[in-house]
């Protein structure tokens, strides 16, 4: 059953996977009757990103059962991009395509990934037309925050794009060499490496199992993070604000000579404005310190992730 197709292509699927042991079986069965019919071969690489709860055990059975899944575990939970970088590490495909465990991203769209691919495209971007579990809050933030990184970073982010995309070898290997930041984000690389790009787009099922593992406090912080490393944008804000107040201090002043009053009684205004004009100081302060954290981290050059061991990569 486990027959390699000789001198076919290799298809790797890269599914993170944190406390998802109510999925995976549902995944396997589902992913795996897709991944049969196809022309190209294909390894099934799972990261278990430190999941709690009984995944480990549930993977290492399914790669005990069939030699084409393949198994990455870390030694803690690293995040979900750190998964999918692990993947991309590891994977030997010609084609490469991430997604869920939570069969959020349909395993029917794979045979039209395989279609592109053999058309020449090397990146296929997965566009959601509809989320079946994003409620209106996340909806409305996720439209929000595409609208700002798109009106300040000078890179283009697709509004629905998800983290169900797929990329050639040559892909693969830009980014497994040339972007290995610690604070990033990995959709937005994919979306802007450039090469033949297409767009395909799928209908989001509710999972199959369990719940999100992103809250919209993790969303928030992430979003941050996303701008702060793909635009400079807002370390020009005190250059701006500077400007501004010089602006508005030489009208007050030309106007207090001019009118030759003397110097008004403006308490309350003096105030007032002490204490925008140091919020406006703290703000920008704070802002500087976002960067020198993010420098910070990258000098640090800790692992991304960290591999507690294998199963069927041929080396444990
Ligand atoms: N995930 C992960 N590490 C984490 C959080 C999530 O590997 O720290 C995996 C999770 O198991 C799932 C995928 O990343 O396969 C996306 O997570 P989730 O479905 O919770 O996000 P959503 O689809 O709700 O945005
Ligand atoms: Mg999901």
């Amino acid at each position: 059953m486990d027959k390699v197709k000789e001198g076919h292509r290799l298809l790797s699927v890269v599914v993170s996977v944190y406390n998802e042991e109510k999925a995976l079986k549902e995944f396997y069965r589902e992913t795996r009757q897709v991944l049969d019919h196809l022309s190209w071969d294909y390894e099934l690489i799972f990261v278990n990103d430190g999941s709690q709860d009984d995944s480990l055990s549930a993977l290492e059975e399914l790669s005990r059962q069939d030699s084409r899944v393949k198994l990455i575990h870390f030694s803690r939970n690293f995040g979900h991009e750190a998964a999918m970088i692990a993947g991309l590490d590891y994977s030997l495909g010609d084609g490469v395509v991430c997604m869920d465990a939570d069969l959020q991203h349909p395993p029917e769209c794979i045979p039209e990934i395989i279609r592109c691919f053999e058309e020449g495209y090397q990146v296929i971007n997965m566009v959601r037309t509809k989320n079946a579990d994003a409620g209106l809050v996340k909806n409305i933030t996720s439209l929000t925050f595409y609208r700002l990184i798109n009106a300040i970073s000078n890179v283009h982010f697709e509004p629905n794009a998800s983290d169900f995309f797929a990329l050639d070898r040559q892909v693969v290997q830009v980014l497994k060499s040339s972007y290995r930041e610690k604070v990033r984000f990995l959709r937005g690389y994919v979306q802007n490496v450039g090469f033949q790009k297409t767009t395909l787009s799928y209908e989001a099922r509710p999972r199959v199992a369990g719940k999100s593992k992103y809250s919209l406090k993790k969303l928030f912080v992430f979003s941050i993070n996303t701008i702060l490393c793909f635009s400079n944008m807002p370390l020009k804000l005190g250059i701006y604000t500077g400007m501004f107040s010089a602006f508005l201090g030489t009208v007050v002043m030309i106007y207090t000579l001019s009118t030759r009053k003397g110097a008004p009684s403006g308490y309350a205004t003096i105030v007032v404005l002490l204490c925008f004009m140091f919020a406006m100081l703290f703000i920008i302060v704070g802002i500087i310190g976002e960067y020198i954290a993010i420098l910070f981290t990258e000098l640090k050059d800790r692992p991304i992730y960290i591999v507690a061991k294998t199963r069927n990569m041929g080396e444990e």
